[in-house]
C-alpha cells in the first residue's frame, strides 16, 4: 500500500513537474492565503496534455485600525510571485479585492495587463510561458523604484531632499524640494504635493513620476517652471505601507488619510511628520496649492471639488479653474469626471481650510486603475497615460498661476469700456494661436509677429464684454 502511494506520488511528480509555489518576500509584496481548488489534466489533443490548476487567492487585509475601529480593513492590494508555472494553465479567483484586469510580469519589472480574454473582474485564466510570473493588482511602484528615481532627481542642482521623519518601521519620509535657487522665494508660487497615503494606489506614483520628470527637465519650459515656483513633493507619505504591500493603512493599521484632526498622540507618526513640516513651511506664508495625489476604484480620473456652499464662491471658482485646466485638451480626464464634497477636518484639505480659510487651494486628485472616463471600450490605464496625466497636471498648474513659459503665455486683461486689453512685455517673433477661456481653451484668433517686441491685443465685445484670460501659444497656422 505504502509503495503504491509512493509510486503514485512519483508518477504525479514526473508528470506535473515541480509544484507551483507562491511568495511575497519582496518590496510591496502582499498575499493573504492561497487555496488550491482543483487540479486537472486536460488533453487538448491525442499527443498533448496540459495541467489546469485553479486557486483561490485571498488577498491580505490591512491590520485592524486602532484609530478608526469602525472601518473594515482593506485588502485591495496583492502582488505575489508564482514559480513553476511554465506550460500550466492557471486560474486565479480573487477574494477580498476587486481587480478588473490584473497585471503580470515575467521579470518583476516590465508589467503587462492580462488580455481581455484572460481576465475579468476578480478572475484570471492564463497559460504561462515562463516558469516565474509576478501578478499584481496594478503595476507596482515600490520603495526600490522610488529610491532609484530619487537618485536621478537629486543629482540635479535644483532638486534637494529632506527627511521629514521616520516611519514606524524605520523608513525615512522623504521630501523633494524643486526650485531654481537663484530666484528669490518671495517671487514664487509655493506648491505642496504628497502621494501614496494609501499604499495600494500605485497609479498616483506613476502620475507624480511624470510630473516630476517634466518639472525637472533641462529645457526652457522646465527652467521657467522652476523660476516661478517651489515644489515640495513627498512621494511616499506612507513608506511602510508601500514597502509592506498594505492597501489603505500604515503598518499599524491606521488610515493616514483621515487622521489630520487627531492629536499627535492618536494619529500616526507619518501624519505628525507631514503636519509639522507643513506648519513649519507655512509659518510666514501659506502654500498657494496643496495636492493630495491618490488612485481610486472608480473608473475615471477625478478631483474632489469642495462646493461653494461648504467653502466660498472664490475658493470654488479657483478649484474649478484648476480642474478645468487639467481636463483641457486631455484625452483621459473630462469635466464630468469630478466629485463634489465638503472639506471635513479629518482630511488634509479640511485641515488646510481651517488654517488658511481658502488662501491655500487644497485638492485631492485621483487616477483610476482600470480605464478612464467610465469607458471600458476606451484606453485602459497604462504607465505612459498616467505619466502624461502628470504632464497635464503640471501644465494646468502653470496656466492656473499664469506662468508665462516659452511658447505659452497666459495674460490677464485690463477693462477699457466694452473692450479688454491684453499686454505682454516681450513676445518672440513667430506665429501665435490665441485662445479665450470658457472652462476650456477656445481657439479665437491667430497673430503673426515678424520681430520680437511688446505684444498688445484687444477684444472688443458688443454685448457682455469678455474679461477672462487670454492664452497666446506659439504654433503653426494651417
Ligand atoms: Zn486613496
Amino acid at each position: 500500500m505504502k509503495w503504491l502511494f509512493i509510486l503514485a506520488s512519483l508518477a504525479a511528480w514526473l508528470q506535473e513537474g515541480r509544484p507551483v509555489t507562491f511568495s511575497t518576500n519582496f518590496d510591496s509584496g502582499s498575499l493573504g492565503d492561497v487555496v488550491l481548488i482543483d487540479s486537472v489534466w486536460v488533453r487538448p489533443s491525442r499527443t498533448d496534455s496540459v495541467l489546469h490548476l485553479s486557486y483561490e487567492i485571498i488577498s491580505r487585509l490591512d491590520p485592524d485600525n486602532p484609530a478608526n475601529p469602525e472601518l473594515q480593513p482593506s485588502g485591495r492590494w496583492f502582488f505575489f510571485r508564482m514559480e513553476n508555472v511554465a506550460g500550466k494553465h492557471i486560474y486565479l479567483n480573487f477574494r477580498n479585492t476587486d481587480p478588473k484586469r490584473a497585471v503580470y510580469s515575467y521579470n518583476g519589472k516590465d508589467f503587462h495587463r492580462f488580455e481581455h480574454y484572460q481576465a475579468s473582474l476578480r478572475k484570471v485564466s492564463a497559460l504561462f510561458t515562463c516558469d516565474t510570473v509576478y501578478v499584481a493588482y496594478f503595476i507596482p511602484y515600490g520603495w526600490d523604484m522610488l529610491q532609484q528615481r530619487l537618485v536621478q532627481w537629486t543629482g540635479l542642482s535644483y532638486v534637494t531632499m529632506d527627511t521629514l521623519g521616520i516611519s514606524m518601521m524605520g523608513l525615512p519620509i522623504q521630501m523633494l524640494t524643486v526650485t531654481d535657487p537663484q530666484v528669490p522665494e518671495k517671487e514664487k508660487d509655493r506648491i505642496w504635493i504628497h502621494a501614496r497615503v494609501h499604499p495600494s494606489e500605485s497609479p498616483a506614483s506613476w502620475q507624480l513620476d511624470g510630473l516630476l520628470d517634466c518639472l525637472t527637465e533641462d529645457s526652457p519650459v522646465g527652467r521657467e517652471y522652476r523660476r516661478r515656483s517651489v515644489f515640495y513633493v513627498v512621494p511616499f507619505t506612507n513608506p511602510d505601507g508601500v514597502y509592506g504591500g498594505y492597501s489603505r493603512s500604515n503598518a499599524r493599521g491606521i488610515n493616514q488619510e483621515i487622521n489630520w484632526d487627531h492629536p499627535d498622540s492618536v494619529t500616526s507618526v507619518e501624519v505628525e511628520a507631514l503636519r509639522s513640516t507643513m506648519e513649519l513651511l507655512t509659518a510666514d506664508k501659506p502654500f498657494d496649492l496643496v495636492l493630495n495625489v491618490h488612485a481610486q476604484s472608480s473608473d475615471k480620473a477625478s478631483y474632489y471639488i469642495h462646493t461653494a456652499e461648504s467653502t466660498s464662491e472664490e475658493y470654488y471658482r479657483k478649484a474649478m479653474l484648476l480642474a478645468n485646466l487639467t481636463t483641457d485638451d486631455n484625452p483621459y480626464f473630462f469635466p464630468e469626471d469630478m466629485f463634489y464634497s465638503s472639506p471635513a477636518p479629518r482630511y488634509v484639505e479640511g485641515w488646510i481650510w481651517n488654517r488658511t480659510q481658502g488662501k491655500t487651494l487644497a485638492l485631492t486628485i485621483e487616477m483610476p486603475y482600470s480605464y478612464y472616463n467610465e469607458n471600458p471600450e476606451g484606453e485602459w490605464v497604462t504607465i505612459p497615460s498616467l505619466r502624461e496625466n502628470g504632464e497635464f497636471l503640471l501644465r494646468a498648474i502653470s496656466d492656473y498661476f499664469q506662468w508665462n513659459v516659452p511658447g505659452r503665455y497666459i495674460l490677464e486683461g485690463t477693462p477699457k469700456g466694452n473692450r479688454t486689453v491684453y499686454r505682454y512685455d516681450m513676445l518672440p517673433a513667430g506665429t501665435y494661436l490665441i485662445y479665450i477661456w470658457e472652462d476650456a481653451w477656445i481657439p479665437y484668433d491667430t497673430a503673426v509677429r515678424k520681430r520680437p517686441g511688446p505684444f498688445r491685443y484687444l477684444i472688443r465685445s458688443k454685448e457682455k464684454p469678455y474679461r477672462g484670460l487670454l492664452r497666446v501659444s506659439s504654433g503653426r497656422v494651417e
